[in-house]
């Protein structure tokens, strides 16, 4: 089996976890269409076909991971997304919750610092579906000045402050979703910027995510001698 197909057992998995979000508070129903739309098992390895659609963060390459359906749900009904809207990813990872900013039609700029992981964007198989997609390679601390402002901003790694030259690249009025914190569980924080460059700030759930860490990594680095 191709395991880029999307079966009938895939979707109807997928339509089960959409409820399980439901039962957890999740909302939005254009969130979970954009969701139910999107064959999560398409974004890891096919040892976890049977295990794709379980509410659960999994292991991608490099140490990194696919993060757990609800959090991507939960950050993504906090930014309200609408269509056409620039929004800017740090964290590609798996490019899962990229794709579903995609699928909501927003203009979305992911950057992705392991270099292993940002040359696999380059083989992203709904390349030709998502033209509103766009792949950095890059350190997310500096965000990507040249495309800014944007009107929103989500960060998918754990953040141990909130980054000062990522809030001047967001519109007055937009708002940036982030998860603060060093240590084990981190707080989703919803940051609104005002016109006087000053921020208000919600604070949501905990959440666990892996570090926001600065600079550029190269696989060279992580591969075993
Ligand atoms: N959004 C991803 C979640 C991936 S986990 C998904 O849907 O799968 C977080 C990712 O953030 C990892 O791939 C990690 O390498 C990346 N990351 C960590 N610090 C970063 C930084 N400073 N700039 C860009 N990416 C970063």
């Amino acid at each position: 089996m191709n395991i880029n197909e999307d079966t009938y057992r895939h979707k109807g998995l997928r339509k089960k976890l959409m409820d399980v979000l439901r039962e957890k508070g999740i909302s939005d129903e254009a969130v979970l269409n954009a969701m139910n739309n999107i064959p999560r098992h398409s974004f890891m390895d096919s040892a976890f076909d049977n295990i794709a659609y379980e509410d659960r963060a999994f292991p991608i390459s490099d140490g990194q991971t696919i993060s757990q359906p609800y959090t991507v749900a939960y950050q993504t009904q906090l930014l309200q997304i609408k269509r056409n809207e620039k929004v800017l990813e740090i964290g590609t990872g798996s490019i899962y919750q990229a794709t579903v900013l995609a699928e909501l039609g927003a203009k979305v700029f992911t950057i992705e610092r392991q270099k292993n992981l940002f040359d696999k964007t380059k083989q992203y198989i709904f390349k030709s579906k998502y033209h509103n997609l766009k792949f950095f390679y890059g350190d997310g601390f500096e965000g990507l000045p040249t495309y800014a402002p944007f009107d929103k901003v989500i960060i998918t790694a754990a953040a141990p402050f909130i980054p000062p030259k990522i809030m001047q690249q967001l519109k007055s009025g937009g708002f940036m979703v982030i998860p603060v914190d060093e240590g084990l569980q981190q707080r989703m924080l919803r940051l609104t910027k005002n016109d006087d460059g000053t921020y208000s700030e919600e604070l949501f759930e905990n959440f666990s995510f892996v570090p926001m860490l600065t600079g550029k990594a190269n696989s060279i680095l992580h591969k075993k001698v």
